[in-house]
């Protein structure tokens, strides 16, 4: 793996490239070599506005070289929730890092006027990007793509919409079609930086050392993705095929988080969405699954004009956000609320929730229309919701400025607490499955679906039984274990594939050999480097915070008890080695 760093002065428009050896054989990359840096370049105190919050990105030892493992690390201080921001994105970009030659890139400073950055291999150009500042995502992409520079179709291409020129405190950062560092604000935090848009790229390559080793290795791992069942669900129906399998088991988050079944799942269920939406199936760089699914969005441009079409990207996630749980049953309104949240780069899930409890607020009289601007927000009403975003999208009211800053912001505003369905300040992802999803979100280090897996455990108890205490602990062995999958950067969608014993051969191979202790040491070491920097932003482990609204609805596994929580976050702590009283 390459042992260099690239940091990019956005202040004094000026770059360096660092030797870090020492860094890279320590924490091998992605979530762990970026969890260093955090710790080196950021100061918790910052407002994650503040030209010192840094953009860390960074990738792994298998990235590029190995099947799956696609992504990049985005590690920021989070003007979401005011802690650790960290996100991924697929694409092209971890390829693109790798050519260029680094295993990581760190930004800090913030510009006067509008940049991109051209980075190719280790020349760094800084442009004008006055004529694109206030361009969609998509567009902004177009422009570059258009232009003579980088690596051509080997660039990749990561760039922020409107919402995170506005600082809205969810907006995402987009890589190539429709990939996204979507959760907890990293478009917010280059909108701060004035950073439109970085393209980047290189020609620069590593030799595998023992090849004939590597061959074999390499392909026994292709085989497994590409024959052994492992990633067939995510290539047919993608994740979308989720919608009917959770709401069979009452864990479909629908209006709000008020119930777990949607009585119009079947009319946007991945099999419609599929059979008669679907387009075409892309995939990460070095992916054989291709899970990305995009829909056809056909539109009149205009009265007595014709029609424009787009391609809108779906996944279950995002019919969750802005379909079951606004109460939509059209997939076509669905695909077009996508798209205008595409367009701005927000975070569908933030936005879907907090058009939800926004929802809530207006039945239950803490808004009305002087703060809607004559809108009645009510369920199912997409086209109220289509024009709320526009609404949103130029703040036609101060309400529709707060909704730019998520459910929990709002919520200390105009108050509605017990129906804002966030952890840790993020809103919560699409799943009402019991309290061990529940937990996850809580303690989890991003308060994401993505740490632990807890809306897995969930659904096993409907076969077999287990206890509190080892429902915990495999919540926190899960948690810790995930710390080795991301610092490969390998995609989560893989990690049945990716077992213990397969990644210590890749190791090996590709980084240096390493002793299961080790391992389990360094899983642990990153995890509690993650809370630590967490509690440094004064982020308190022991406000066990769960919205009112989920200890009343009927969850998969029944009613959710709130001193199980707290039971099930201690046994967590303690399983992490956080100490969490304080004198
Ligand atoms: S499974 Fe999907 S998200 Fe994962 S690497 Fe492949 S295309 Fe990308």
């Amino acid at each position: 793996m390459w042992k260099q760093i690239l940091e990019i002065d956005l202040s004094s428009q000026k770059s360096r490239v660092l030797e870090e050896e020492e860094l890279f054989h320590r924490t091998m990359g992605g979530t762990a070599a970026g969890t260093h840096l955090l710790e080196r370049y950021c100061d918790p105190s910052i407002d994650p506005f503040d030209a010192g919050n840094p953009i860390i990105l960074s990738i792994g030892p298998f990235s590029n070289i190995l099947p799956v493992a696609t992504k990049t690390v985005a590690l920021f201080k989070s003007p979401h929730t005011g802690e650790l921001g960290e996100s991924h994105a697929g694409g092209r970009l971890a390829m693109a890092l790798y050519n260029a030659g680094f295993s990581a890139i760190v930004i800090i400073g913030a510009a006067r006027e509008p940049v991109f950055l051209n980075i190719y291999n280790d020349q760094v150009e800084f442009l004008h990007a006055g004529s694109l500042w206030g361009y969609s995502s998509s567009a902004t992409e177009r422009v570059l793509r258009g232009r003579d520079i980088g690596a051509g179709g080997k660039r990749s291409i990561l760039r922020i919409g409107p919402a995170g020129e506005r600082l809205s405190t969810y907006a995402c950062a987009t890589v190539d079609t429709q990939r996204h560092f979507g959760r907890l604000g990293l478009g917010a935090v280059m909108g701060s930086k004035k950073l439109k848009a970085m393209v980047i790229g290189g020609n620069r390559y590593l030799t595998v050392p023992d090849k004939k080793k590597f061959k074999k290795y390499y392909d026994s791992l292709y085989d497994t993705v590409v024959a052994s069942g492992e990633m067939k669900k995510y290539h047919d129906l993608g994740t979308a095929g989720n919608i009917l399998a959770l709401n069979k088991i009452q864990g479909l988050p629908t209006r709000n988080f008020s119930q777990g079944w949607f009585e119009g799942s079947e009319q946007i269920s991945g099999e419609v969405f599929g059979n008669d939406h679907l387009s075409r199936q892309i995939a990460c760089a070095h992916c054989q699954c291709g899970c990305i699914h995009l829909a056809t969005l056909r539109e009149q441009f205009h009265k007595e004009h014709g029609f424009k079409t787009f391609q809108v990207s779906y996944d279950f996630e995002l019919i969750y956000a802005l379909g079951t749980n606004l109460s939509i049953n059209d997939p076509k309104c669905i695909l077009k609320l996508l798209h205008k949240t595409e367009k701005e780069g927000w975070d569908a899930m933030s936005v879907g929730v907090t058009l939800a409890w926004a929802t809530d607020a207006f039945l239950g009289g803490l808004i009305g229309t002087d703060e809607t601007d004559g809108l009645v927000l009510r369920f199912g009403d997409a086209e109220t919701y289509l024009e709320s975003m526009e609404k949103m999208s130029r703040h036609a009211t101060p309400f529709y400025k707060d909704l730019e800053k998520g459910a929990a912001a709002c919520s200390r505003i105009y108050g509605g607490e017990d129906a804002a369905i966030c952890f840790g300040g993020n809103e919560g992802a699409g799943y009402i499955t019991g309290e061990n999803a529940f937990t996850d979100w809580i303690v989890g280090v991003r308060h994401s679906h993505l740490d632990g897996a807890g809306y897995s455990i969930d659904q096993a108890l409907l076969k077999a039984d287990m206890s509190l205490e080892d429902q915990t602990k495999k919540l926190a062995s899960e948690a810790k274990f995930r710390m080795l999958l991301n610092s490969l950067v390998i995609c989560l969608f893989a990690r049945n594939i990716y077992k213990p014993e397969i990644i210590k051969e890749g190791l090996d191979l590709l980084w240096r050999p390493c002793a299961q202790d080790e391992l389990d040491a360094f899983c642990s070491d990153t995890l509690r480097r993650k809370y630590e920097f967490k509690i440094k932003c004064g982020w308190n482990p022991n406000e066990i915070n769960l919205p009112k609204r989920l200890t009343e609805v009927i969850t998969t596994t029944g009613k959710v008890n709130p001193e199980n929580i707290r039971r099930r976050a201690g046994i967590y702590w303690k399983e992490i080695g956080l100490t969490t009283r304080r004198s």
